[in-house]
């Protein structure tokens, strides 16, 4: 029998904001551990979560630029788990009201064929704390600095067909939070990482198959392994008989295989509530016409126009317009020398060689 992936990714995009989603303590990396959670961070009773506004214009900028649903009144909700780096017991995230919906993202892959993947929602939520295994001598360090990150997790439909296409709706996120100024993306730093939704079905079926979800990915290389790796474990637990059952797997890129770490939870599991704690998110007319209003020209329409209006190739467009600020400077160098080749063969020979050299 032949088989055929389905992939989903849930993409956790890292807020560039100065502060907490719920509290003022610094969001900075690579502080001494401890030094930057402060008791809304950790749940202390009593406390009280205060919803940093900088993460709503963030929000609204993602679903306008993948052409989603708004919400005007999105719902945080408690995802209630114990693990060690989270002491609050529950998680602040949103669930059945998220801040963004049905939205699509054009994705371009190696033929130079384009796809629109649908977007199924996107939440706010904050991180959680981190478990450190190294230098304790056989004991668990835990630090706390990373509770109350701001995260949009961005989550697709399941409409990926390979690990390729994977990868390439992963770039292609990757390019818009940082076009759009809300992400610093930085993958070594787990700004920008992702779980992967992995299931095979009998070619031509339109019965999805069972999926195992591979946790926190944080490198393109990493994302197309795990995922052939796990395609090829469930084909060969399928034809030997076996079923996939639904699970949680981590990916170890020495061994370069999956691990199961644990079965999968469903959601009625995590008990989610609308946290009391905090009202309904209700975005302003105002507010949301100021963002709109300042939405930059998009990567997609920017290479079109470079294609269309100054006469550029496709790959040149592309890699000028990808990068906000190449992009810019470009305009700027146009506008000056009035020759849009020249323009382009300056920026992305002459100036992008030395930079790269340098
Ligand atoms: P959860 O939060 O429990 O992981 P969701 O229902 O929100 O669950 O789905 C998460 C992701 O899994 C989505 O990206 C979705 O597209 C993907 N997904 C769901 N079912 C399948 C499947 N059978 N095969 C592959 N991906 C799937
Ligand atoms: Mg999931």
């Amino acid at each position: 029998m032949e088989f055929e992936p389905v992939i989903g990714l849930e993409i956790h995009a890292q807020l560039n904001t100065e502060s907490k989603i719920f509290s003022g303590a610094s969001t900075r990396y690579g502080a001494e551990a401890n030094t930057q959670a402060c008791a809304v961070d950790l749940g202390f009773p009593g406390v009280l979560p205060v919803l940093n506004e900088a993460v709503l214009e963030k929000a609204i900028r993602l679903g306008l630029a993948l052409n989603a649903t708004v919400v005007r009144d999105s719902v945080f909700a408690r995802k209630n788990y114990f693990y060690p780096d989270l002491p609050k017991g529950y998680q602040i995230s949103q669930y059945d009201r998220p801040i963004v919906e049905h939205g699509t993202l054009r994705i371009t892959l190696a033929d130079g064929s384009q796809r629109d993947i649908g977007v199924t929602r996107a939440h706010l939520e904050e991180d959680a704390g981190k478990s450190v295994h190294e230098g304790f001598g056989g004991m668990t360090g835990i630090d706390l600095n990373r509770a109350g990150t701001p995260l949009l997790e961005i989550v697709s439909e399941p409409e990926l067909y390979s690990a390729a296409e994977a990868v390439a709706y992963m770039r292609a996120m990757h390019t818009l939070v940082r076009y759009l100024g809300i992400s610093d993306g930085n993958m070594q730093e787990g700004s920008f990482r992702c779980d992967a939704n992995v299931s095979v079905k009998p070619k031509g079926s339109t019965t999805l198959g069972t999926r195992a979800e591979i946790k926190n990915i944080n490198s393109f290389r990493f994302v197309e392994r795990a995922i052939e790796y796990e395609i090829d474990r469930q084909i060969d637990v399928i034809t030997s008989g076996g079923k996939v059952v639904q699970e949680t797997r981590l990916y170890d890129a020495e061994r370069d295989e999956t691990r199961s770490m644990r079965g999968k939870e469903d959601a009625h599991d995590y008990r989610y509530f609308p946290d009391p704690d905090l009202p309904t998110v209700i975005i302003s007319d105002a507010l949301f016409a100021r963002v709109e209003a300042e939405m930059p020209e998009l990567p997609e329409a920017r290479k079109v126009r470079f294609i269309e209006a100054l006469g550029l190739s496709e790959e040149t467009a592309q890699e000028l317009a990808f990068d906000r600020a190449r992009a810019d400077y470009f305009e700027t160098v146009v506008a000056g020398c009035d020759n849009p080749r020249v323009a382009a063969n300056w920026v992305t020979v002459e100036l992008m060689g030395r930079l790269n050299k340098e």
